[in-house]
């Protein structure tokens, strides 16, 4: 039987995955990507949602990554300004973890490594009675603010596939790679759909994006390196309600010169972590008594009023998987990503010296520069492949008029007045300037269908569906939205019952 021949086979519907089919799409590449599970059902829906240089990444002298992820954050900020917003965080200062000179000196880099920015530079301030100490035990008297930015992690790597199918790539979910040989100068691919079928492809090129699963995956491949050099390292997060009303973040120092956030999320909760611990068993993570306690005690010696486990009303656990460079201390290793090519020589046995690339490490903020990366490697073996173009270009949803989130939701709320203005929100916020394409000619709650509750309606959940791979309440629920955060247990269930899962 004839098998369909791609230029590329990606491994893993994470982000980096994900942004690799977009890039090699829109240079002209044929693309068929592969997810074992659901898009970002993995680390890449478990982050801590920064698109951030990483201003502790500087005590390790990382200033090739932290200059490089700043810069991406500009880049980022322009792509997707609908589900990636600056955000301000205070830094509180505690004279025997950091000098002061120490703080003013990294935030003095942090301010100009990336370039040019648009974000506002750094500066230190009181906290005591003041917005910036907001919830914090009135022992904190000074402290230092400074930009970053948050992103919807999981709607990020969805944007990507959906940019990926808008030039031609193919996208195929619940479908896992099997088992991949060379062959001719070709890869042969087999792989396994959800329902038990498989199928045989052929490809010019194969990327292994699999994330934790990256030396899986190289077992399953014929003729691959072996001994990959991963190390898996679990983060975990707390969600508590909102610790304070204001909009910025806390940056916490610990005495272990470990550093922890505090995040506002989904407008009335608070997000907290992570947490560096290696890990054997990487598939199913989850936050452990320790990592908790770790936590709450951390925040505990910040915050005037002391969370407890009661407070906790969710957590999520994932896991790094990174190059492993040797360092000792888990928040040591590099955040950095490593590519490795294994191109055989055309004089091998097999015939073949289709290249195989496997991505290890990497963190949402630079997947884009990753993918560039790849491409680069990937490059010899595609001559007629076009030039990098993901610089200038922006996400499905993210041409809003002069970037301007505010003023597009106004203008949503003046072309349909009858809904909701939390509604128009919410998909604004979701969907950006690809909202009215789901709201069509709605001129009452009523026409969007069954209202599931937390600005969710069928009308949404049908696009979800049909046009962003989404097949289970979970998949819409926690991944194309949250709204399974604010909803009950039985508003949840009725997603659940009306998709079938
Ligand atoms: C706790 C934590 C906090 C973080 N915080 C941040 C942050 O704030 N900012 C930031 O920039 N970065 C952050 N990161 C890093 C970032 O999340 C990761 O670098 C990134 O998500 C990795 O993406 P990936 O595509 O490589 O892996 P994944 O998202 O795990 O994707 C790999 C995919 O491959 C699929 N797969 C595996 N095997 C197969 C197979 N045989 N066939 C088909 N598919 C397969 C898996 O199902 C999976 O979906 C954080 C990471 C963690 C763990």
């Amino acid at each position: 039987m004839k098998t369909r021949t791609y230029d590329l086979l990606v491994i893993g519907g994470g982000i980096n995955g994900a942004g690799i089919a977009r890039d090699a799409a829109g240079r002209g590449l044929s693309v068929l990507l592969v997810e074992r599970d659901d898009l970002a059902a993995h680390t890449s829906s478990w982050s801590t949602k920064l698109i951030h240089g990483g201003l502790r990444y500087l005590e390790h002298f990382d200033f090739r990554l932290v200059a490089e992820a700043l810069a991406e954050r500009e880049v980022l900020l322009h792509a997707a300004p609908h589900i990636i917003e600056p955000l301000l965080f205070v830094l509180p200062h505690e004279p025997h973890l950091r000098p002061k000179w120490m703080i003013r000196a990294g935030l003095f880099l942090y301010d100009r490594l990336g370039g040019r920015m648009t974000l506002p530079k750094s500066f230190a301030t009181r906290l005591d009675g003041g917005r910036y100490g907001a919830g914090l035990k009135p022992r904190f008297r000074s402290g230092f603010v400074y930009a970053d930015a948050r992103v919807d992690d999981a709607r990020l790597v969805v944007l990507n596939a959906i940019d990926a199918r808008a030039r031609g790539a193919a996208i195929r979910v619940r479908t896992a790679l099997e088992g991949a040989r060379r062959e001719g100068g070709l890869w042969r691919a087999t792989l396994a759909s959800r329902d038990g079928s498989t199928s045989e492809v052929s490809a010019r090129a194969l990327v292994n994006a699999a994330g934790p699963w990256v030396a899986d995956v190289l077992g399953k491949v014929s003729g691959a390196p072996v001994g990959a050099r991963v190390r898996h390292v679990k983060g975990s997060h707390i969600v508590v309600p909102r610790v304070h009303p204001e909009d910025h973040a806390y940056i916490l120092q610990n005495a272990d010169k470990r550093i922890v956030f505090v995040i506002p999320y989904q407008d009335r909760y608070s997000l907290i972590g992570t947490t560096d611990v290696p890990v054997d068993d990487y598939a199913h993570p989850s936050i452990s008594a320790e990592e908790t306690d770790y936590l709450l005690e951390l925040v505990n010696a910040y915050l005037d009023r002391p969370l407890a486990q009661r407070d906790i009303v969710w957590t999520y656990s994932g896991v790094r998987p990174l190059y492993d460079d040797g360092a000792l201390d888990p928040s040591a290793i590099t955040r950095d990503y490593v590519l490795k090519v294994d191109a055989q020589a055309p004089a091998a046995a097999d015939g073949g010296r289709a290249p195989l690339l496997s991505v290890f490490g990497g963190k949402i903020t630079t997947y884009r520069k990753l993918a560039e990366a790849a491409l680069l490697e990937l490059r010899p073996f595609f001559p007629a492949m076009k030039g990098a173009w993901t610089a200038t270009a922006q996400l499905p949803g993210g041409d809003l008029p002069r970037g301007d989130r505010a003023a597009w939701l106004v203008d949503l709320c003046r072309r349909y007045p009858a809904l909701d203005a939390e509604l128009l929100r919410a998909l604004a916020k979701r969907h950006g300037t690809r909202a009215p394409a789901i709201l069509g000619d709605a001129g009452k709650a009523a026409d969007l269908g069954e209202d599931f509750g937390a600005q969710l309606t069928e009308r949404e959940v049908s696009h979800l569906v049909g046009d962003e791979w989404a097949q289970s309440a979970e998949d819409v629920l926690w991944r194309r939205t949250k709204c399974g955060l604010p909803m009950s247990a039985a508003q949840r269930a009725r997603v659940a019952a009306h998709l079938g899962s």
